[in-house]
């Protein structure tokens, strides 16, 4: 980990450039159903390039997913110019999150949702309505929307946690109102289950992911082991000290 990221890759060669194709987006699903964020057909991506915004269908498996079961609209002529021969297939029930976000935060390009058992559970063993946590190096693969600029490893990123609803729609007054709170999160949790994060390109998106969902899973071994989540509680020497 290191300044790659926090440059956006320029000086590295690790340039976002990734032309997205259907090929490319369904292999990226087949990559994060392997990672535990989309298993049991849950979970979806959405991402606009070049006046164009694929979307991911809803109740397809993900790791089977074909370029043909795409839906992809035409952000200029406002029309959908593409949709799954097969009628039954529907597009992402996140598909209204999705937009609500790559309207209202400038300069978000991609949406990413999981289902993984880390967010999930860290909602469970945190209480209130914010996951902190402070000093840790994947921090640094943390985007901030307000200026797309990389957190620092001693920042305190604050994740907001919305409560679950039944149908993935219900949850958008929610998310309208977290967006207006914590314009500095690139991304929501939801209680019992899973993560919406978003980002300026479909790289630095999955960047995030990665490095969230990192973050969740050694935040809940952490709490396993009393080990707090934030600087509150770091020694003068800068360790995290252990109440026991
Ligand atoms: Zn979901």
């Amino acid at each position: 980990m290191g300044s790659e990221l926090a440059e956006g890759g320029a000086k590295t060669g690790q340039i976002d450039d990734g032309i997205m194709t259907p090929e490319l987006f369904v292999s990226l699903m087949n990559q994060f159903y392997h990672k535990g964020w989309m298993v049991g057909s849950s979970g979806g991506m959405a991402v606009e390039q070049d006046n164009l915004i694929y979307y991911s269908p809803s109740s397809v498996q993900k790791e089977r997913l074909h370029g043909c079961d795409l839906f992809v609209f035409d952000n200029e002529k406002l029309t959908l110019i593409r949709r799954p021969d097969n009628p039954k297939i529907k597009e992402s029930a996140c598909t209204p999150l999705f937009n609500h976000v790559l309207n209202s935060v400038a300069g978000s390009h991609c949406v990413i949702h999981t289902h993984s058992k880390w967010a999930n559970l860290i909602t469970m063993l945190t209480n209130g309505r914010e996951f902190v946590i402070s000093h840790q190096e994947m921090i640094k693969g943390v985007f901030n929307p307000q200026s797309w600029k990389a957190y620092s490893y001693d920042d305190r990123l604050v994740i907001p946690i919305i409560e679950n609803k039944p149908t993935e729609d219900q949850l958008l007054p929610a998310l309208v109102d977290m967006l207006m709170d914590y314009k500095e999160a690139p991304a929501v949790l939801v209680r019992h289950h899973g993560l919406f994060v978003w980002g300026p390109t479909w790289e630095k998106t999955k960047i995030m992911t990665e490095c969230l969902e990192h973050l969740f899973e050694l935040s809940c071994e952490m709490i396993k082991h009393g080990i707090p989540l934030d600087s509150e509680h770091l020694s003068r020497e800068g360790n995290v000290s252990v109440e026991k």
